[in-house]
């Protein structure tokens, strides 16, 4: 019976098919896959060419209410949707999804491959691990981090003519400048690429990047939640001489070289934007690059695989891409453009593409919208709401809920006053916020076995008088696939109606989105926020999208504050810039972009079984 099997029981109960045969299926070529085991293919880029005449399908984004910290069942409503629409409607369907960090696979929330009957499988396949596209993206983020300190390092013990033979190397007596050298020449405006005419002058200036250690703004990455890495002291052993300096680590998944993957829209595209990454400043104040480090060629090596989306399965057998990573609060939190395109292609007209946007649909749908689209040009045709019975009631004033401990006893009796304040507050909020843009909202109630029938009913009742153009309940992960068709229907009626997609904001952006979406009066900057906006809109950087590093649990900066808060003001403490993503990165309150562990971790309760190979406890 549903509840009686752990996620990882029912994974292993199916036998998934070999994605070999899932890839005909869905009509890629042979030459189209690149099989990693026998359940997992990344799908090779060029499958775009093949198909560029082939109309979209429609385009679905998930998003959902302010969750409790345990996740509101977003992951599930997309892989029950998905399972409805292919094996009960049959349509074609696609489901996008991210690829989950170890941080809360280990830490608090656990994997993301769905759970109950909606899961993608093998479950633990896809929670680690998967085809190593973290890795990748690990790799190529120490990789420059390497290259700044050695760098300064190498800068400040030797003189430029010594800088000069080891940067430059010899060919049977010449020097030979390589491509990457060629074009920094090129941006210093020195047009003699003959290595023996340059003057000292020009030596100097291509050899010395000149990198103000006090101005790196690159840190170190790594995909555990180790919060002991937010603040750390590099270069102590003797060998450095002296060329110590604080610094950081961030999680892997919220790092620049995450976003890259995730909004490139080819290799090509991915190359240029690895290489415009700017890792601080000179000390004159010029921006600093990945390629002027002499590293971009090497990164798009590190990352020529991990660009490709890996090719899964439901346990109904239905087509998922999982691609890009999670945390929308301190990233943008959406699984890849390339991934969306493939999969809007291979569905072709009548079919549907389910994507997910992180966390509530303040934070992952307004970066989904603002930042993901714009760099896509995709349009999505609605969106569907997620909520639940707990989440409303939190937001209605019930008691705190937290991992580990047992809900409350307001969350498993019956309360409609509670669910009702909940309505009226967040998750009409919400609504109102896919409005902003001009999409459609169908809101999916993801129904937990302590819901009752009046709880579902007022929440579906409500959420229509808010202006959801409908609003369903749904038994997915209790029944799989034939839990959801009735919301494979909502989405099937109202993707059919007009949207009337726009974006957000022009100018005047961290106030627009603390204004319009978050319900702030105002946002105030820090000195250091200032000074970044000064120097970000003088190198030319104003016009980038923004992505906030704020807290999910709430609406404003401060997690504790549920429903519609309102009369606050939007601290920002700093900004950064991801040139080669291509957005701002304001970091609002105390929000750290290195999550840390709980006193009893995920990891408590995670096994290996070194006979039968089984792994337990993973969820
Ligand atoms: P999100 O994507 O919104 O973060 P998930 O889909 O990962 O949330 O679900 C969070 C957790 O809640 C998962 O462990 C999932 O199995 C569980 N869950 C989701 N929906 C239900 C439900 N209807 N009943 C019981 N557990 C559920």
């Amino acid at each position: 019976a549903p509840g009686e099997w752990d996620d990882i029981e029912i994974s292993r109960a199916q036998t998934p098919k070999p994605v070999d045969q899932l890839a005909q299926e869905i009509g890629l070529l042979q030459e189209e896959t690149e099989a990693y085991g026998r359940t997992k293919a990344k799908v090779r880029l060029s499958l775009l060419d093949r198909l560029r005449e082939q109309p979209d399908g429609k385009y679905v984004l998930v998003a959902g209410i302010t969750p409790t910290p345990l996740g509101e069942g977003k992951s599930t409503v997309v892989i029950g949707l998905v399972q409805a629409l292919s094996a009960h409607l049959k349509l074609n369907s696609f489901a996008c999804l991210r690829q989950p960090s170890q941080g809360p696979t280990f830490g608090v929330k656990g994997g993301a491959a769905g759970g109950g009957y909606a899961q993608v499988i093998p479950m633990e396949e896809f929670n680690l691990h998967l085809t190593g596209d973290i890795h990748a993206i690990t790799a190529a983020n120490n990789l420059v981090a390497a290259a700044i300190d050695a760098r300064m390092l190498h800068e400040a013990t030797q003189t430029d003519k010594a800088l000069y033979s080891r940067l430059v190397p010899s060919v049977n007596g010449d020097r030979r400048f390589s491509p990457i050298q060629i074009a920094r020449l090129r941006r210093l405006g020195i047009s003699e690429i003959d290595p023996s005419a340059l003057t000292p002058q020009e030596v100097s200036s291509f050899v010395r990047l000149d990198l103000d250690p006090a101005k790196v703004t690159w840190q170190r990455v790594v995909d555990t939640n180790d919060r002991f890495l937010r603040k750390i002291t590099v270069g102590q052993a003797s060998t450095e001489k002296g060329h110590v300096r604080e610094t950081q680590f961030d999680i892997a998944v919220a790092s620049e070289i995450m976003a890259i993957l995730a909004l490139a829209d080819g290799l090509g595209d991915m190359k240029t934007r690895l290489g415009r990454m700017v890792v601080g400043s000179s000390r004159s104040g010029q921006p600093v690059t990945a390629e002027d480090l002499g590293v971009s060629g090497a990164l798009a090596v590190l990352m020529k695989d991990a660009i490709k989306p890996t090719l899964m399965q439901t346990l109904e057998g239905s087509p998922v891409f999982v691609h890009a990573g999670p945390f929308a609060n301190i990233a943008h939190g959406n699984s890849s453009v390339l991934a969306d395109k493939l999969a809007l292609k291979l569905v072709g007209e009548d079919g549907f593409v389910v994507t997910e946007a992180g966390f509530g649909a303040d934070i992952g749908m307004e970066k989904f919208f603002n930042i993901k689209c714009r760099a896509s040009g995709l349009r999505p045709n609605i969106v569907v709401l997620v909520a639940t019975v707990r989440a409303l009631k939190m937001h209605g004033g019930g008691p705190n809920v937290s991992a580990g401990s047992p809900l409350p006893r307001e969350y498993i009796d019956e309360n409609l006053s509670l669910v009702a304040k909940g309505c009226s507050s967040n998750l009409r909020k919400q609504i109102q916020i896919a409005h902003l843009f001009g999409v459609p909202v169908v809101v999916a109630l993801n129904v937990f076995k302590t819901d009752t029938q009046a709880e579902i009913n007022l929440v579906c009742q409500m959420a229509k008088e808010s202006g959801a153009s409908d609003a369903v309940p749904c038994h997915h992960w209790a029944l799989g696939g034939r839990g959801s068709v009735e919301l494979a229907q909502a989405v099937k009626q109202a993707s059919s109606q007009p949207s009337h997609f726009q974006f957000l904001y022009s100018q005047e952006k961290i106030r627009m989105i603390a204004q319009k979406v978050y319900g702030a009066d105002d946002i105030e900057l820090s000195p250091e926020a200032k000074a970044k906006i000064d120097y970000y809109n003088q190198q030319g950087y104003g016009k980038l999208p923004i992505c906030m590093a704020k807290t999910h649990l709430s609406l404003s900066h401060l997690p504790e504050k549920k429903g519609t808060p309102t009369g606050f003001t939007l601290p920002i403490r700093d900004i950064r810039a991801s040139i080669g993503a291509g957005f701002i990165y304001p970091l609002v309150g105390t929000m750290s972009t290195m999550p840390g562990l709980p006193t009893r971790p995920c990891f408590y309760d995670i096994d290996l079984d070194p006979v039968t190979e089984e792994i337990t406890g993973l969820f």
